[in-house]
Order: C-alpha cells, then structure tokens, then sequence
C-alpha cells in the first residue's frame, strides 16, 4: 500500500475510543474557543507528549506508511548522484554543507552517502547535517547511520546549519508541515477551524466568523466560489525562502521531492493514514499521520521572490527516468534469482510509474542563479 494516495476515509468505528490528545484538545477548545486547522495539525504531528511524530513508529509495513526511499534503494542512490554531479557543478568546492531535512528513519541519507563514494572528493567535502525535530526518529537515524564513515551532527532547525555552499535534500517533509485552511463563503475568506460538535464529545469542522488575520496571500475572491477551500501552508513558503536565500548568497542547490501538485486551487488536501489507510483527519489524533499536498506554485513564488533559480516541478516518475531508473533497475538484476530480480522491478515500478508514486510525487530543484541547468531538469 502507498503513502498518501489511500482509499476514501472510512466512517470511525462506534468502539474507538478518544486518544488522549483528543480529549485534551476537546477541553482546550471548550475553555477556549476553536482552533485552526494548522495549530491541530501541529499538535496532532509535534505535541512533545502526544504527537504522532514523537510518539508513534510510523515507516514501514507495520507502521502506517512507506517511503520511495524506503520502498528502493534506487531512489536514494539516484538522488546521490545527482548530488555528485551538483557538486561538480559548483565547481568541486572542497567544503560543503550537505543537508536532508526530515530524515525519517535515515534511509535516504543512507544510500545517498553510500553512492557518493563513486567519488570520494565528495564524501570528504561534505559536512552532513539532519535537520529533524523528532527525537525518537534522530535515534533511528543515529542507529542506521553511525557504521558509515561519515560526521554526521543533528540540528532542530535549518537556520541551526552555519552557512556556506550547500547541498540539500528534502523527501515528504514538506507535507507534514502545519496548513491553514480558508473557506470562501457569502462575506469573502474565512478561516477553517477545528472545534466540538454538538453533544461536545467528540472534534468537528466550524468556520470562523469574523475575517482572518496574518494571511497575507488570500487570492482574490472573484476567483473562488461559495465553499471552494483555500491552503496556505507558511511553514513551507518560509522553509522554501530560507533554502532559497542560501543558495542565492552561497553557491548551492536543493531538491524537494513531494507529493502535491503544481498550480493553486487543489481544494481541500488534508488527509490522514493509519495503517496504511485513510483514516478520518479529526479522529484520535496523534495516532495517524496527517498531511496536506504541497503547493508547489506558491514554493517556485517563495523561490523567484529571492532571486533564486527554480527548476521544475517534474514528476517523480520522469526525474528518476531521466537519472537513468532503468539502467540501474538491470545492473542490480543482473545475476540475481528470479524472485530477486522481481522485487527490484517491483520496488521500481511502485517509485516510477504514473499509477503509483510517480505521477503524484513532484521533484523541484532550487539552486543558485548562473549555475547549470541541473541534472534531469533539462527542458525537453
Ligand atoms: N524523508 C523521510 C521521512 C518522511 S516523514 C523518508 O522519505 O522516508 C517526515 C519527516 O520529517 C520525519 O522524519 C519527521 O519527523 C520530519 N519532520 C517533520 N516536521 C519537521 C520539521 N519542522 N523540521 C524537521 N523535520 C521535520
């Protein structure tokens, strides 16, 4: 089963009980007013106590969901080299911050430094950074990463990481970061908000009745009609600037590779996983994961408003493609028993094809004006 493209939410069984977190966001709200979708998202993620990133052990076939690192090593060795040729458009710096936020278990960073030591400049240039901020995952990482001979140092933040050229990687990160949602109704925006229902026992969808504050990039309401959803996920937009100002100040470039879609408009994206399947948003959270698809029209605004180069979207399927999928899917079969050779084909089918991951998932390079164009991100 795939993460994020699960069937429609199923009705909550009648037995489930509230998870703790829901309890105590039921009595917050009824102390305090409702509120935005993006501070439940963030409680339902990060609570230190209750989140689910800090609290769960979501990868993997008994988690809730998988990863296209986690589904083929070709997906990390391929990034790797397209890291390798980066570099080498930059000019071989002989001191580089290499950077993957959201490491998750660890597995991508893995086959990434595992690649680069096709050449072994590369590997000693760079300082690796995980920029994560659940501590069980870091310990995760810290597990499966410690026997490669590489420094290796953890931070909570990306403007933790001193400047200098920079390297960065980021897989389905963005899509766990909080999203605003805005309603159109008949007096213009209004903000989504998570409140109780009637009998108070259990959370519910409300609108806000008086306009929003601090949202700058409402669009115009001509454009939308009555019920159409508005998301703004600022977390994003400022991570997307932050990542942009480096690499226009320090030579530099950064891969984001998510699922979303490329023009604005998508509606209501927020959508929760549990057991790899969809489960409903507002039901026991802190025990399934939630996201939203990432907009990547207002990332490529966030990057030209820097003065950063933007290259993309692509699809995922047509970035691992390009980056030569196939010939690497055949040099790992060769000489391997049948039923070997078929799980390279089919961890490389569920990463690649459109039906899968590979139409969804979108890969979007940000990198400093006037170098090359990168790998795989050609016009054609
Ligand atoms: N990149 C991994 C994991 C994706 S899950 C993979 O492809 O398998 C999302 C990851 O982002 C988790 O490691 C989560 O703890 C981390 N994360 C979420 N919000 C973050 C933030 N604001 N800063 C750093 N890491 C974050």
């Amino acid at each position: 089963m795939l993460r994020r493209v699960p069937p429609p939410a199923p009705e909550a069984g009648a037995d489930e009980l509230p998870s703790p977190l829901e309890e105590r966001l039921i009595t917050l709200i009824k102390a305090n007013g409702p509120m935005t979708v993006a501070d439940y998202m963030s409680d339902a993620l990060f609570h230190p106590q209750y989140g689910y990133y800090t609290s769960q052990s979501p990868f993997g076939t008994l988690g809730d969901f998988t990863t296209s690192p986690e589904i083929s090593q070709i997906f990390g060795e391929l990034i790797g080299l397209w890291l390798v040729q980066s570099w080498i458009d930059m000019g071989e710096p002989d001191f580089f911050h290499l950077v993957e936020l959201g490491p998750g278990r660890g597995v991508l960073m893995d086959d990434i430094i595992r690649t680069s030591a096709i050449r072994p400049e590369f590997k000693k240039a760079a300082r690796i950074w995980l920029v994560e901020t659940s501590g069980r995952l870091r310990h995760e990482q810290q597990k499966r990463l410690r026997q490669l001979d590489a420094e290796i140092a953890w931070k909570d933040r990306l403007e933790d990481v001193p400047e200098g050229p920079l390297l960065l990687v980021a897989n389905e990160m963005l899509d766990c970061l909080p999203v605003r949602q805005f309603i159109m109704t008949e007096d213009g925006w209004r903000e989504r908000m998570v409140n109780v229902n009637e009998t108070g026992d259990a959370l519910a969808f409300s609108t806000a009745f008086a306009p929003p504050l601090n949202a700058p990039k409402l669009p115009p309401a001509d454009d939308y009609r009555k019920g159409d959803i508005f998301e703004l996920c600022q977390p994003a937009n400022d991570l997307t600037e932050a990542i942009a100002s480096r690499v226009t100040n320090q030579k530099g470039r950064a891969l984001i590779v998510d699922y979303g879609h490329i023009r604005a408009g998508a509606g209501d994206t927020l959508q929760a996983v549990k057991n790899h399947a969809a489960w409903p948003v507002l039901r026991a959270p802190g025990t399934a994961d939630i996201t939203a698809h990432v907009n990547f029209s207002q990332l490529t605004d966030s990057v030209f408003d820097c003065g950063a180069a933007a290259h993309g979207p692509l699809t995922q399927g047509d970035f691992l493609r390009r980056l030569g999928l196939e010939t690497r899917v055949a040099k790992l079969s060769a000489g391997k028993p049948e039923h070997v050779v078929q799980d390279i084909q089919s961890a490389a089918f569920r990463i690649c094809a459109p039906s899968q991951m590979g139409e969804i998932f979108k890969a979007l390079c940000i990198s400093s004006p006037g170098l090359a164009t990168p790998a795989a991100f050609d016009p054609r």
